[in-house]
């Protein structure tokens, strides 16, 4: 799916040229060298090329301050040349994420962080979603789960995953399924599997490997884990593996579809991501057309 919507975008990105328009162009600041946040920006950077964009890598030292990092974002800002910036995460622990989040320009904020993109999309409006709900949206709609009236249940509550998704599967926004009952479930939820043996669809995004096993969940359940973590495996020429949140081994015999670890939503969110981008440089981002529905 996540080849599909490139394919997609790049031949728009191929009619945009052809009308003497320039490509979408895509920023991203790294600060430090953080291994798997130089690895995420890497995919990034090499599908944007695939699908045509423009992409630039702008990596400042560890012990760039604050509010050198907010000139850098206003440069961002003020660049008609940079259609979109995101700020990889985490950042280092003297830097606050979101008061740089707060200074990217709302048109500019593909990955949908900042309070303005938030309070649209919690209103249904149109705007940047945020990029790994967008993505799992547009995997549900493309696989044509039905989703309206279902059980979503949905673990994990962070800014930038469970509590979108937990939106945006209630609401209905145009173009998108949705219009589920939504359980959002936390670390603060006593007896996690009597909530999750209930949903017909289930979202996790918590970090914790192997957290939901097979007698967590009925049979027919839709799961899509958003978790991703590194867990020691000797076995590997690495040392490690990649694991969800979901045991897969247990769960997958009982579920009618399930995303993989890695190889599911990881694509999917670069996907959105991608999109978001392609709006932005569009310029279409608040006008597109929409309607509202409760
Ligand atoms: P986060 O660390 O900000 O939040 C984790 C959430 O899990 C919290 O809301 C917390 O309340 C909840 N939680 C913790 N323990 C719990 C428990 N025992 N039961 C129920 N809930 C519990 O999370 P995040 O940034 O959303 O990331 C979650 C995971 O998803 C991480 O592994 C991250 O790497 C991964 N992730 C993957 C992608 C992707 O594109 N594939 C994108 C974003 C995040």
């Amino acid at each position: 799916m996540a080849a599909d919507i490139r394919a997609e975008l790049r031949l728009k990105v191929e009619a945009m040229k052809a009308k003497g328009k320039r490509a979408p162009h895509l920023a991203a600041i790294l600060v430090g060298s953080h291994g798997p946040s130089e690895v995420y920006v890497g995919h990034k950077i090499k599908a944007c090329e695939e699908v045509g964009f423009t992409s630039s890598k702008l990596s400042y030292d560890v012990t760039i301050s604050e509010a050198d990092l907010l000139e850098e974002i206003d440069k961002v800002n003020a660049n008609p040349e940079i259609d979109g910036l995101i700020v990889q995460l985490p950042l280092p622990e003297h830097i606050k994420a979101d008061n740089l989040i707060n200074r990217i320009q709302p048109e500019k904020d593909v990955d949908g962080f900042h309070p303005l993109n938030f309070g649209r999309m919690v209103q249904s409006l149109p705007t940047h979603v945020p990029a790994t709900p967008l993505g799992i949206m547009e995997m549900i709609k493309r696989a044509g789960i039905s989703v309206v009236g279902k059980h979503c249940v949905v673990v994990g509550r962070s800014r930038i995953v469970g509590s979108p998704i937990s939106i945006l599967m209630s609401r209905r926004r145009f173009g998108y399924p949705g219009g589920a009952t939504t359980t959002l479930t936390h670390r603060f939820t006593p007896d996690l599997a009597h909530h999750t043996r209930q949903a017909d669809i289930l979202i996790t995004a918590v970090g914790k490997p192997g957290l939901i096993n097979g007698d967590m969940v009925k049979e027919g359940v839709v799961v899509i884990d958003v978790g991703i973590e590194r867990v020691k495996d000797p076995s590997k020429k690495s040392g490690f593996a990649l694991k969800g949140d979901v045991d897969f081994e247990t769960v997958a015999p009982k579920a009618s579809l399930i995303t993989p670890v890695p190889g599911g939503v990881g694509p999917m969110t670069i996907a959105g991501l991608l999109k978001n981008t392609y709006h932005a440089a569009l310029g279409d981002i608040y006008t597109r057309e929409y309607h509202y529905h409760d």
